[in-house]
């Protein structure tokens, strides 16, 4: 069976999150969206574990309300480099936690720091039964190659590299080092809605759901990658993180990285890939998946409709058209004859645009994300923002 994964989430125990959490609002938020698995987060928090362990575990998954979880946490070590972690158990966790007890000083915390190397935590996580690999892998701050030049910082290979929000596996595959690794596309949501839910997710092949087949079907690689097109996220470019005005690797660094407003110039995915990259074109390997590019559903009614996405207007005419599959499906799968029943002509459209590869991305950079405009509006001098 395909299986639509999102194995990066947070509860609101991690920092950075505001509205209250809650497994239940996970599962329901990851149904409207159209997907089968998606990660608890923060299972090393005693407080969200109690409520994780409400729910039914079998064979490594737990089930809440209709939907499938898989115990994870996302981990700071002490060079502030962050992993994702799997675990197939409560007492794998349990013995993770003996393990590094002694190196983490902040057990309240939903993402905690964990003051061992890369290599030590592999090493913990592998001993625990788990699975590791780098979180959001390319991002200028809190990730491996923020700070790290290869992933032999692991001493061994990690299981897995996330690519993060701002790139995609025809960058990753760029890099040597990268190309036997398996890509995961994760969303990192900090809240249960289904706009930021599965925004990046993985389709994957497996004869039923549990850990024995999660994790086998980790290690093959994902049948599809399914995330935000790079230029969305918003480290793509090299930008300043006040001001937002975008720079070219050259210029940054004759600014000394330093923006005209004073503010910090952060390095973009885009650029550091092309730093370490091997490769000139990706080169991907025959057992990789594809890579397919989708946008929040939400953003395309709320351009359709030139409302902000927060508006209720863009709430229900998104909830009118769930009526007719999740937002996986309407986005990738259902005929657009359908969907043309099913919504007014302006949002249609700008479904059909994307469908067609005609929406196109202003690119993010320096923590904005990309804007979305289509193509057909700005020819036609219909651009309005
Ligand atoms: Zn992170
Ligand atoms: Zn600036």
């Amino acid at each position: 069976m395909l299986v639509n994964a999102d194995f990066h989430i947070h509860s609101s125990f991690s920092g950075g999150t505001s509205q209250r959490i809650t497994m239940k609002k996970l599962a329901e938020g990851a149904k409207k969206k159209g997907l089968d698995l998606i990660a608890t987060g923060d299972c090393l928090h005693e407080g969200w574990l109690n409520e994780i362990k409400e729910g039914k575990m079998e064979d490594g998954i737990i089930s809440y309300n209709g939907m499938n979880f898989i115990l994870t946490v996302e981990i700071e070590d002490m060079h502030r480099v962050h992993h994702l972690l799997l675990f197939p158990s409560f007492d794998s966790i349990k013995e993770f936690r003996r393990i590094i007890e002694r190196k983490c000083k902040d057990w309240d915390e939903g993402r905690p720091r964990i003051l061992l190397s890369q290599a030590e935590l592999l090493d913990a996580a592998h001993m625990a039964g788990g699975m590791i690999g780098a979180a959001h892998a390319f991002t200028p701050w809190t990730s491996l190659y923020a700070y790290f030049d290869s992933i032999s910082c692991y001493g061994g290979k990690p299981d897995f590299i996330e690519l993060g929000l701002s790139a995609d596996s025809d960058y990753a595959d760029r890099i040597e080092e990268l190309n036997d690794m398996p890509f995961l596309s994760n969303s990192d949501a900090h809240s249960p809605s289904p706009f930021r839910l599965g925004r990046e997710f993985n389709r994957m092949e497996v004869k039923e759901i549990t850990w024995d087949e999660v994790e086998k079907a980790i290690k093959r690689g994902m049948i599809t990658n399914v995330g935000f097109p790079p230029e969305k996220g918003k480290y793509n470019r090299t930008a300043c993180s006040s001001c937002y005005r975008q720079y070219s690797r050259e210029e940054a660094r004759k600014m000394k990285w330093k923006c005209y407003c004073g503010g910090v110039i952060k390095k973009g995915v885009r650029d550091r890939v092309e730093e370490l990259a091997t490769f000139e074109k990706p080169r991907h390997p025959e057992w990789r998946g594809k890579y397919i590019h989708m946008l929040p559903l939400a953003e395309i009614i709320a351009h359709a409709l030139g409302v902000h996405q927060s508006s209720s207007l863009v709430t229900k005419r998104w909830n009118e058209l769930l009526r007719i599959g999740n937002e996986i499906e309407i986005m990738l799968d259902i005929e657009l004859d359908e969907i043309k029943k099913a919504t007014p002509p302006a949002i249609y459209n700008a479904i059909k645009a994307f469908r067609e590869g005609k929406i196109k991305i202003l690119p993010g950079g320096g923590g904005r994300y990309g804007e979305i405009f289509i193509e057909e509006e700005v020819e036609n001098d219909l651009w309005y923002r």
